[in-house]
């Protein structure tokens, strides 16, 4: 009895997760065309089926089922595209399309130069003729993107609640940024310009089951508007506010006090530099011929995150800074040792605004759930329903 009573339990569990990943799909799917290999100029590229049923379309017609397996290249051919099976011509085209004609289908797509590449995607593809090379737009749906663009940026070392967080960020940010390549014809592109991805999600199963249950839910603001969902890898204890980063300020990008990622192996850094250097550095930025670099003292410190570096007369903006040093963060201090050099003593890893990914992973490991996390380095967002998005 006690045996029955366990297998039925385990059997619910299963019905239920399948059940929430069609009724999600139903109720809140969106297809997004993705530009593959934007930057790259792929002048052939090898397809085949991996799972599903597909059929192989030229210019608006149907030229053949396509089995499984059978690989098809396509390739770019002046203005038009050369289509050959394995031992046929089947012939020359503006623009093809692999159509599924099974709801959830997977295809291999290579490129055998300009780079190599090898990936899956979910549903289906798209190639037409652009400059000088193939355009390829994968049409996926949007939380098979979301799931490939998790695993992308977070890999499979994460736990469930975490990737949640990234998948409601991912789906804010591609649902926010649905226009940005009308002009090159499909919506967003695969590389970090949007949202990296390289297809389908593969490596670990909680990625897919953490973007179903959150599906369709995205953070929108006070006004009801989508976030910008920024993101950084460890804000080294205090957020940064978005408008000392970037140009224009974001009522829910406000810096907050966050001691979860201390322990992380981001939270400090150092950089040292020589004192020669470093004058050569800051005479760039006076313009009184009559100041002497080399008899001030530099001394620097930011008990909060500071615009910018003041010291002996001299202004220069932190974020210049660190873009010139290429320093990890742009939250640090700088110090002169005895012997000449010059330390910058730096807490944090990237620009950061918005959510600290080392501090949302350790509150996770203990325990706070991804709304919690999500409303803790966002000020005042809700999590919403898309379909509630103006
Ligand atoms: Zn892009
Ligand atoms: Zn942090």
């Amino acid at each position: 009895m006690q045996i029955f009573n366990t297998k039925t339990l385990r059997l619910s569990g299963c019905i239920f997760v399948s059940w929430l990943a069609l009724n999600s799909a139903i109720a809140y799917s969106q297809i997004v065309d993705v530009g593959l290999l934007h930057y790259h100029k792929i002048p052939e590229v090898l397809v085949s089926v991996n799972s599903g049923e597909y059929e192989l379309w030229g210019d608006g017609a149907k030229i053949i089922d396509l089995p499984y397996d059978a690989i098809i290249s396509i390739r770019i051919n002046r203005q038009t595209i050369e289509v050959k099976g394995l031992n046929s011509n089947l012939g020359y085209y503006h623009g093809v399309h692999l159509k599924s004609i099974k709801k959830l289908g997977t295809l291999k797509l290579r490129a055998v130069k300009n780079p190599p590449v090898s990936n899956l995607y979910d549903g289906e593809i798209m190639v037409s003729v652009g400059e000088d090379k193939l355009t390829i737009v994968n049409r996926v749906d949007i939380d098979n993107y979301v799931a490939g663009v998790v695993e992308k940026e977070i890999g499979p070392s994460a736990n469930m609640e975490y990737y949640k967080i990234q998948a409601v960020m991912a789906r804010t940010y591609a649902l926010g940024n649905l226009n940005r390549h009308n002009s090159d014809g499909y919506q967003v592109c695969d590389e970090v310009h949007c949202q990296a991805y390289d297809g389908k999600s593969t490596r670990r199963r909680d990625i897919i089951i953490a973007t179903a249950a959150t599906a369709g839910i995205v953070l929108a603001d006070k006004k009801g508007e989508l976030i910008l969902a920024a993101y950084h890898s460890n804000c080294g204890g205090e957020t940064r506010d978005a408008a000392q980063a970037w140009k224009s300020s974001r009522d829910y990008l406000q810096p907050i006090k966050d001691t979860f990622c201390l322990d992380a192996r981001s939270a400090k850094w150092e950089h040292t530099i020589t004192r020669e250097d470093w004058d050569n550095y800051v005479s760039q930025f006076i313009s009184d011929d009559t100041y002497e670099v080399s008899k001030a003292m530099v001394c620097f410190y930011q008990g909060k995150r500071l615009t910018y570096y003041k010291s002996n007369g001299v202004e220069i903006p932190i974020k210049q800074i660190r873009r010139d040093w290429r320093l990890r963060s742009s939250f640090f201090d700088i110090e002169e040792y005895s012997d000449g050099t010059i330390i910058f003593s730096g807490r944090g890893y990237g620009h950061g605004v918005g959510l600290c990914q080392q501090g949302a992973l350790k509150m996770t490991e203990l325990g706070y759930g991804y709304r919690e996390v999500l409303s803790f380095y966002f000020k005042d967002i809700r999590l919403v329903s898309h379909s509630d998005v103006d």
